[in-house]
């Protein structure tokens, strides 16, 4: 269950290789939205050095228009792959289908992440709980606190109790930024929930200036990990360049995490 109540320990889980996320454990996942090619290698020895400790990339991707990249699909779930066995780093990718739910179990993907624009899909909630990869579900843009645990209740309900809740922002009258950030959240659910919980700064804000700042407001806040956007060429990012960071802006931001970290 993922009420606090019934298990009043924070939940502690092992996303790959040891890396743990959860009562005390905090992790940085970092890199691309989606996965472009070559690039990814770059770009994953930039993450890691600065002190990522996951790998992110999208190779099925959610886009409003149809007309644009959907992501290199299993050509892309390779690039990962090597980019882990040279990192190290656990990967991180979004699953959008059921019908794919069996491939990212084969090919060893560490955890299947859930888009904000899956988060009440019950049959693809359904069908990652019924594995024993870990989850990171994302709240959907209109979703409250208890429709984002409920939808964990989903996946947790089918036997697989390794979920990650995350917070990106959710869709207001505010127009200056992408989404508005519910810092608010991160606090709420730790009360909510023993589940592990994430923030992701980049998606939040849209806007790669912005990025920084709620990061650190996210670790101040509590936030068990960060999912952060990184391209080696934001301008000419397949998806969601405004919001990267380049590697260069990540070293700063990395360190920065670091002391905010280490003042808490
Ligand atoms: C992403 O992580 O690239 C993504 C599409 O996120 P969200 O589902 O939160 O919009
Ligand atoms: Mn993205």
């Amino acid at each position: 269950k993922v009420d606090r109540a019934s298990h009043p320990e924070d939940t502690i889980i092992d996303l790959g290789g040891g890396v743990m996320i959860g009562g005390g454990h905090f992790q940085v996942i970092a890199g691309p939205c989606s996965v472009e090619g070559d690039n990814l290698l770059t770009i994953a020895a930039r993450c890691k050095a600065a002190g990522a400790t996951l790998l992110r990339g999208g190779a099925y991707k959610p886009r409003t228009s149809p007309y644009d990249h959907q992501g290199m699909g299993e050509r892309g779930l390779d690039l990962l792959l090597e980019a882990r066995d040279q990192t190290g780093m656990p990967i991180v990718s979004e699953v959008m289908d059921t019908r794919d739910v069996e491939l990212f179990v084969n090919r060893g993907i560490d955890v299947m992440q859930i888009g904000a624009r899956n988060a009440q899909n019950f049959a693809l909630l359904k069908e990652v709980g019924r594995t024993k990869t870990p989850v990171l579900l994302k709240r959907g843009m209109a979703s409250t606190l208890e429709e984002l645990l409920m939808a964990a209740e989903y996946i947790m309900s089918e036997g697989n109790e390794r979920v990650i809740l995350c917070e990106r922002g959710i869709r207001t009258f505010e127009t200056a930024t992408r989404n508005t950030f519910d810092l608010n959240a991160i606090p709420a659910l730790h009360h909510l929930t023993h589940l592990p919980v994430a923030a992701d700064p980049s998606h939040a804000t849209g806007c790669a200036r912005y990025v920084g700042p709620m990061a650190l407001a996210a670790c101040a806040a509590g936030a068990d990990a960060l999912e952060i956007e990184v391209h080696d060429d934001p301008a000419n990012a397949w998806s969601d360049g405004p919001q990267a960071l380049t590697c260069d802006e990540f070293d700063t931001t990395m360190e920065q995490i670091r002391a905010i970290r280490s003042a808490i």
